[in-house]
């Protein structure tokens, strides 16, 4: 029987490591996929279309809205952000652990839709260290940081939504844990009724004569 892959939502404020944790997560293990969201944000040095991210004009990101192309969008900072629908779907039923990396308002719509999907936040350890990391990344200028960490201090209100929160301090240990913590959530009995059913009929049909 193959293992029915789970939808995990990652989100963290800018800067929290979330693409660092990711890209770690995606090396060491073979059971997850990445979905690439499209955005009408402009590319960052070294980003490549496809890769990071599909980078569409706001015409072609809102041509995928009216399509239903998306399974969620929402706005970030001046820039739209979405979700597609066929990748996401295609690896699930592949049986791969599917890994959104989207901010809160996603985050929640996803979870309306899918009541299954695990919702983990990553927060740096201090908002000290936040401001640094994303100092030290060097990608946006001074004012574009001011404005990801006012969001941040908006995102910080919805955290209670969240299944989990996880640190990331020392990397390895962070991407340990939410390893750890995703094997766990394979092993809950709402998420394996197929094989409880499975077993169930096997022990029924063992006994077929003797039960009343
Ligand atoms: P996000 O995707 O959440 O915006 P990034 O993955 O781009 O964040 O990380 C922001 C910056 O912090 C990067 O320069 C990255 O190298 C650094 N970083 C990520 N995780 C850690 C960590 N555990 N310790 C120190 N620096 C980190
Ligand atoms: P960045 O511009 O730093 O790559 O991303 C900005 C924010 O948008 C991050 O919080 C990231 O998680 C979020 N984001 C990226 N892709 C999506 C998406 O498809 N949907 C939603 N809702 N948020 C996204």
């Amino acid at each position: 029987m193959k293992r029915r892959g789970l939808l995990i939502v990652l989100s963290g404020f800018s800067g929290s490591g979330k693409g660092t944790v990711v890209k770690s997560l995606l090396q060491k293990y073979d059971n997850y996929a990445l979905s690439i969201s499209a955005t009408t944000r402009q590319p960052r040095p070294g980003e490549v279309d496809g890769r990071e991210y599909f980078f569409k004009t706001r015409e072609e990101f809102e041509q995928m809205i009216v399509e239903d192309k998306l399974l969620e969008h929402a706005q970030y900072v001046d820039n739209y952000y979405g979700t597609p629908r066929d990748y996401v779907e295609h690896k699930l039923e592949d049986g791969f652990d599917v890994i959104l990396e989207i901010e809160i308002q996603g985050a929640l719509k996803i979870r309306e839709k899918f009541p299954d999907t695990v919702l983990m936040f990553l927060m740096p350890p201090t908002a000290d260290e936040l401001k640094k990391r994303l100092e030290g990344r060097g990608t946006e200028d001074e004012a574009t940081i001011k404005k990801r960490l006012l969001r941040a201090v908006e995102e910080s209100q919805g955290v209670e939504e969240y299944d989990y929160i996880v640190i990331n301090d020392v990397l390895d240990d962070c991407v340990e844990q939410i390893h750890e913590i995703i094997s766990n959530e394979h092993c809950k009995a709402s998420n394996n009724l197929e094989k409880i059913n499975q077993f169930r009929d096997e022990l029924t049909n063992m006994w077929k004569g003797d039960i009343q």
